[in-house]
């Protein structure tokens, strides 16, 4: 098996790395930047999003798994104590493999001639730095409303704990294949109206923003924000490809979203 690890790049992850490197190694695994079967991100959820995009264009053959060397992240959930037992299961067991929704955005420019397609294991945020951000806002093809305010998120299940849930949206598990759409600041009176609760949209779904005042729009793909003018239209629907996580012990979604956001539960006992 080849696998490659991604460093956040502090004096503490990279000796993780270098550590694994080796005993992984011993153990006959190849260290493989080119075509890793299994990326190990060592640093926190950002560390996680970056191991992700850079492996965007192999999520069929790549699995994923995180440790963090801060505090507990949602992706990065195998805790430095654990990186001995991590590094014998990874060498000596086959891993199950449990694979969650992500989104896919495609922007498309005035020009007719330009198409950007990202997928993004959170969210896309659609922001500018020019006032509000006006669009007409289509679901299946229909128009919804006419969304004037800060912006707009469209989330992945497995993002609905980020950004998405500070802006009120609500939490999806990932076994459900769907989009979550939730307002920054929609202004809204006698002129203006939008729905103003999160929706979500299944699978087949897409959600088509078509920009109708001109504005240089900051979109951003989980970490990653760039900035685009003449955009005609943002294109967000649940991507045909998935994130795969390599699984070597439960850990289910609820009880990770109870030990980021609740209290933290018995760790011992998720082998049970
Ligand atoms: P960052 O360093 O600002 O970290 C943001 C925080 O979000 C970290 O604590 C991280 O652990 C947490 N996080 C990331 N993904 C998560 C998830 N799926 N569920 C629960 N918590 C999660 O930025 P970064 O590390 O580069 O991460 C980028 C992410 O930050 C974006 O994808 C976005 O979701 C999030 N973000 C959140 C807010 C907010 O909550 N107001 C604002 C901007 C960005």
């Amino acid at each position: 098996m080849k696998f490659d690890i991604v460093s956040r790049g502090d004096h503490r992850s990279n000796n993780i790395k270098s550590t694994m490197t080796q005993y992984l190694t011993d153990f006959d695994l190849e260290y493989s930047e080119e075509e890793p079967d299994l990326v190990i991100s060592v640093g926190g959820d950002g560390t996680f999003l970056e191991a992700f995009h850079r492996y965007v264009h192999r999520l069929n053959e790549t699995a994923f798994i995180g440790i963090h060397t801060g505090h507990l992240g949602f992706y990065a959930d195998w805790m430095l104590e654990e990186v001995e037992r991590l590094i014998i299961e990874i060498a000596k067991t086959p891993y199950q493999v449990i694979e969650y929704p992500i989104l896919e955005v495609t922007i498309r420019s005035k020009t007719g001639k330009e198409e950007d397609r990202f997928l993004a294991l959170n969210e896309a945020t659609i922001k500018t730095a020019e006032g509000s951000v006006v669009f007409d806002v289509d679901i299946k093809g229909e128009h919804f409303e006419t969304f004037r305010g800060d912006g707009l998120c469209i989330s992945t299940p497995s993002g609905s704990t980020a950004y998405n849930k500070a802006l009120g949206g609500a939490i999806l598990h990932p076994s459900l294949e769907a989009i979550q759409l939730t307002e920054m600041a929609s202004i809204n009176n006698r002129v203006f109206r939008t729905i103003g609760s999160p929706m979500i949209l299944p699978k087949h779904h897409t959600c088509l923003l078509k920009p109708i005042v001109d504005r240089s729009f900051l979109i951003a793909i989980d970490h990653f924000t760039q900035t685009y003018t003449n955009v005609k239209s943002i294109q967000c629907r649940v991507a045909k490809e998935k994130i795969r996580f390599a699984r070597f012990r439960p850990f289910p979604f609820w009880n990770r979203v109870r030990d980021s956001f609740v209290t933290e539960g018995d760790r011992t006992k998720m082998d049970n």
